[in-house]
């Protein structure tokens, strides 16, 4: 079963699906993967969480895997999903536009 982790505000009920946990062996997390993610669109990611990090200094953010999220949270209707662009989402383009942080 695959487990997917995310970066959450919980002051602001803000989100950013940061992809599939990759494990070692031992079953310590290495790294997260977005599908077939080309180098761009990891980097609109990173430039995306450098973002929310700028947006919410000394809030309640963690990240957290998805069974984590629906166990402390659940109500995924009222939470913004930065980079899902569906009825509660905004897509990275709109999240991003304007944002001086990081050249392109
Ligand atoms: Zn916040």
């Amino acid at each position: 079963m695959s487990i997917y982790g995310q970066l959450d505000c919980k002051d602001c009920k803000q989100s950013i699906f940061l992809g599939k946990a990759i494990r070692d062996d031992r079953g310590a997390l290495r790294y997260f993967v977005v599908g077939t993610a080309s180098t761009d669109e990891y980097r609109t990611l990173s430039r995306a969480v450098f973002k929310f990090f700028a947006e919410h200094v000394g809030h309640d953010i963690a990240v957290l895997y998805d069974y984590q999220w629906e166990d402390l949270y659940g109500d995924e209707e009222n939470w913004l999903q930065i980079g899902d662009d569906d009825v509660n989402g905004i897509s990275f383009d709109k999240y991003l536009k304007g944002w001086p942080g990081w050249p392109r």
